[in-house]
């Protein structure tokens, strides 16, 4: 299959799966994760439409977007991030998947503040509580909110979950249903805040994390992996 018929796939079960939901198509959004391909490969992808892209390497990407990708593209980071790489990383990246301990929200904040802009973030949270998960804590997290929210140089825009991998997506409903229910009560204790996104599944699972409320699905392999 070539990456056309490999994105319109991706889209079509994206569509499915929000008619079953009854949610429009357009809630949901593709980060086509490209971290394992070259930069001619995100470029094809983005003149096939898309127009999201994750990376987990900071240095890897600041090499691979020297040259930037154009206006009206975004490129998220999903890997863990070292408080040492805040500042490329908060150079470089639209929105960062990763955060998920105290030291690193200090690190960004700084950023944040040296660069005159909040940063856009995400909490990670590792529900299933896999040992080797990155994530913080489900009980650490609403203190960890808590923190972020009073950071004026950082913008806290929802929350991010990594589900095990597993043979049947069925198992990790569970997974993606504990981070929704997580982001609604943080929702309604700050209330001045907008947690808008969730984002969770990949290749094998994102039709079940649709089901579930993402509003961001990080596939790599469906898009990008010839089969
Ligand atoms: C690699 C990766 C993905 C994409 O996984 P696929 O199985 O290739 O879709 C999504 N999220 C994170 C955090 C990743 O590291």
């Amino acid at each position: 299959m070539a990456l056309a018929q490999r994105i319109a796939k991706v889209h079509e079960r994206i569509a499915r799966a929000t008619e079953r939901a009854g949610r429009d198509p357009a809630s949901v959004t593709l980060v086509a994760v490209s971290k394992t391909v070259d930069r001619e490969s995100v470029d094809e992808a983005y003149r096939h439409g898309l127009r999201h892209f994750g990376e987990n390497r900071v240095l890897d990407a600041v090499e691979k977007y020297a040259t930037p990708l154009p206006e009206d593209a975004s490129l998220h980071l999903i890997g863990q991030l070292q408080t040492n790489k805040a500042k490329p990383a908060a150079g470089l990246f639209d929105l960062v998947e990763s955060v998920d301990r105290p030291s690193l929200v200090g690190a960004l904040a700084k950023e944040g503040m040296r660069l005159g802009r909040p940063i856009p973030i995400l909490l990670q949270v590792n529900i299933s509580g896999e040992e080797q998960k990155a994530g913080c804590d489900e009980a650490a997290a609403d203190m960890l909110a808590d923190s972020i929210l009073t950071e004026p140089s950082l913008a806290l825009r929802g929350l991010m979950t990594i589900a095990p991998l597993v043979a049947d997506p069925e198992h990790v409903r569970p997974v993606f249903r504990g981070l929704r229910e997580l982001r609604d009560r943080l929702q309604i204790r700050h209330p001045e805040s907008r947690l808008d996104i969730l984002s969770m599944g990949m290749s094998n699972d994102y039709p079940v994390a649709i089901e579930e409320g993402a509003t961001h699905v990080r596939v790599g392999r469906a898009v990008f992996e010839r089969n």
